[in-house]
Order: structure tokens, then sequence, then C-alpha cells
């Protein structure tokens, strides 16, 4: 290894570590569902994104495996050369519909998604106005296109337009974009879409939401789009495959000519292999799913409400959020670790989140409820919260 390389992996290593900030990561042994294995230990999992539960659903399951038998594991090439399969075209017009728009086009992840659609419109001479808590893969993106990006406050809609104004009026830009979460995933809360769009009417400015936590939550299961009936008002609907359809991928859902550029333009289609078709096969399946009931989402719902009801009736503060996510906020980030590691011991999966993920001293222990959780495993989380919160006088 290169001295120089050597030097400084061993410094930052050392640093981290030194900190307490280096993550340790778990491995889980077996499936991710409601009750997860880690180190021959059974957990109740507060952790995971898989909201219906269908990562582990048993005709989704099905689905892939018959598929692989039929198609093999892998598309094989790039979307562009053969790797586009007749399954991946049905998928697509399966995502168009799920989300009410002309046309759709899927990416191998959420993140990739990102990278892909935001470079392959906006550049160098153009501005993006991004939400400050937005997600990493579109600060990412908004980097790569090498557009100016100018970060408005939190769901602060008056220093949005005033920042939109700003960006207009000053004649530099070609192109103006708002991009922003559907659900911020730290907090649970909801971006403003009627008030963006407004703004965006009032400027001129393209609109851009990566809906990842609220697609199979929010809007009956057709997400925060839908929840606020604003799919004809939204030029850009991302989405990932991988959080509540509980499989892989990402994807653009818009008008047939902005999805026809993305096919000629956006990077990581025409040089990333294609999804594999038996994950391709599960997705639209799992998309059908969400179409046909909203039993799974419904179920969640129930879990998230319960979930924090039984936090709160306890004493802890779970914030503001609108989805099922429940934070339960400690504040001190050392308590907020210790909280965490009390509950692994006690049997309970739940993550602590800390500064820099959230502002310092908002550190939380964050729960993702699902629909495959029952009461009695509901019960018993709340159950381990009471005991850990009274012992280390997080709750009296
Ligand atoms: C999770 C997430 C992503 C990344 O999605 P993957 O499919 O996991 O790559 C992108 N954007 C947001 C807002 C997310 O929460």
């Amino acid at each position: 290894m290169s001295q120089k390389l050597e030097a400084f992996l061993n410094e930052n290593l050392e640093d981290l570590r030194g900190q307490g900030l280096y993550n340790e990561i778990d491995p889980v042994e077996g499936a991710n569902g409601p009750i997860i294995k880690i180190g021959g230990k059974d957990l109740i999992n507060l952790s995971s994104n898989n909201y219906l539960g269908l990562a582990t659903n048993d005709d989704l399951k099905k689905i892939a495996q018959e598929t692989i038998e039929k198609y093999g594991v892998g598309a094989g090439a790039v979307r562009t050369i053969n790797g586009t399969l007749d399954l991946h075209v049905k998928l697509e017009e399966k995502l168009a519909e799920f989300k009410g728009t002309e046309a759709a086009i899927s990416y191998q992840s959420g993140f990739n998604c990102n990278m892909a659609a935001i470079s392959a419109v906006m550049d160098k001479n153009d501005a993006i106005l991004s939400d400050e808590l937005n997600h990493a893969s579109i600060i990412d993106g908004c980097r790569l296109s090498r557009a100016k990006t100018i970060r408005f406050n939190h769901s602060d809609m008056e220093d949005l337009r005033a920042k939109a104004k700003e960006a207009v009026e000053s004649g530099q830009y070609n192109k103006v974009m708002v991009i922003t979460d559907g659900v911020f995933s730290m907090d649970g809360d909801l971006a403003k879409l009627p008030e963006i769009v407004e703004i965006a009417k009032e400027f001129d400015l393209i609109t851009y939401v990566d809906d990842a936590h609220g697609s199979g939550v929010m809007g009956k299961g057709k997400g925060t789009v839908k929840h606020f009936g604003l799919e004809k008002e939204i030029d850009f609907q991302i989405g990932t495959l991988s959080k509540a359809i509980g499989v892989v991928g990402g994807y653009v859902a818009g008008k047939k000519n902005l999805i026809d550029w993305l096919k000629v333009r956006s990077r990581p289609f025409l040089f990333s292999t294609a999804l594999p078709p038996g994950d391709v096969a599960a997705i639209t399946a799992a998309v059908q799913m969400i179409m046909d009931s909203t039993e799974l989402h419904d179920k969640l719902w129930e879990n998230g409400d319960y979930l924090k009801a039984g936090l709160k009736k306890l004493g802890f503060n779970i914030g503001n959020s609108e989805t099922p996510i429940t934070p339960c906020i400690i504040g001190d980030e050392k308590l907020t670790q210790q909280f965490s590691k009390r509950l692994f011991e006690e049997g309970v999966y739940a993550k602590s989140i800390v500064f820099p993920t959230v502002p310092k001293g908002t550190g939380r222990v964050r729960n993702m409820p699902t629909a495959a959780h029952t009461k009695e495993m509901l019960d018993q989380a709340i159950e381990v919260y009471e005991k850990v919160g009274k012992e280390l006088g997080v709750i009296s």
C-alpha cells in the first residue's frame, strides 16, 4: 500500500474511533423481517425501511424465483444495448400508472436515479433550490450537474420564495429547479408541496420531488404527491423500489418527453447494467399489490399510530412526525447511543441517529414500524422502552 494512503487511513480511522463516530455494522443473520437475528440473538426490528413487509413477501419471492428460472439472474447488458427486457418495459408502464403520469424510467437504485436525473437536465448555467435537509443522493446529484446549488431553510416557504425570486430576477441562470424530499426521514415530516408548487408556478421553476419514504406510505400508497393531489404539477416524481416496494431500484415518473430525454441522456441508464429480471418481476408485482389493495398500507398506519401512542403515553418526546416514522428524541448524543445499546440488550433493534445526521442536541432513536409487526411485538417493544427509559432517566 502507498505510504501516503496508509497514513491517511490510519490517521482518519483513529480519529473517528477516538470520537466514537466509527459506525460498527451488525450483520443480520437471515431475512430483514419484523424479527431479526444478530449475533444469534432475536430482536424486534424497528430499523428497516421495509414498510409494507414486502421484502419477505411469499408471493413476491415465488414470482422472483419463477422469473429467474425463465430469464436467468442477470439482464446481461445496459438498457440501451440489449439489457432492456420486456419485463423492464412492463415495469415502467406500471410505474407510470401507479404515479399517474404519462411515462416512467427505472434505475438500479434510488441513489443513482438522483445522480442520473438531475444532471441529465441541469448544467452549469442553471440553479437548484434545495431544502437543507434533502437526502445525500440529491446533494450529490446537484453537485454532479454543476448547477449552482442554493440551499433554503428546511420547509421554510418564505426563504424559498425569496431565494427563487432572487435567482430568477438575477437573470444569471437559464433554468431554475426546486428540489425536495417528499417525506423527511429523520423526523417523518412532509414537504409543503402545495406551497412549493405555487412558488414554482410564480417563477416557472422545474419541480422535483424525491418521494423515497412516501410511496407505499402516503396517498393511500401512491405517495406524497398523490396525497396532495399534485400529480399533474410535479415535473419529476422520484421514487425508490427498495423501501416500501421491498426490492431494489429507483425511478422517475413524469411527462413522456422528459422520460424520452432521460433514456438518451442519463448516464446510469446508458452505462450501468439494467436491473436483474427476478427483481423487476417482483417489483412490478409489488406495485400492482399496492395499487390493488390498501390492506398493508392500513396495517402500517395502524401499527405506526399504535407505537406512537404507546411511547407518547410513557412520556417520550416523539417529535412531530406526519408518517409512521417514529423518532424518540433523547437529546444528548452519548445518552442516545447508550439508550439504543440498552434497547438492543433487551431485545429491540432501533438505531440511534445523532449529529451530524441530525442537529446537535437532538439525538434520537428512530423507530420504523411496518405492516409486518404484530401488536404483541409492538407491546413488547413499548415495555422495553419503558424499562430502559426509566433506568436512564429519560422518562420518570
Ligand atoms: C433512501 C433514499 C434514497 C436512496 O434510495 P435507494 O434505493 O436505497 O438507493 C434516495 N432518496 C431518498 C430521499 C431516500 O430516502
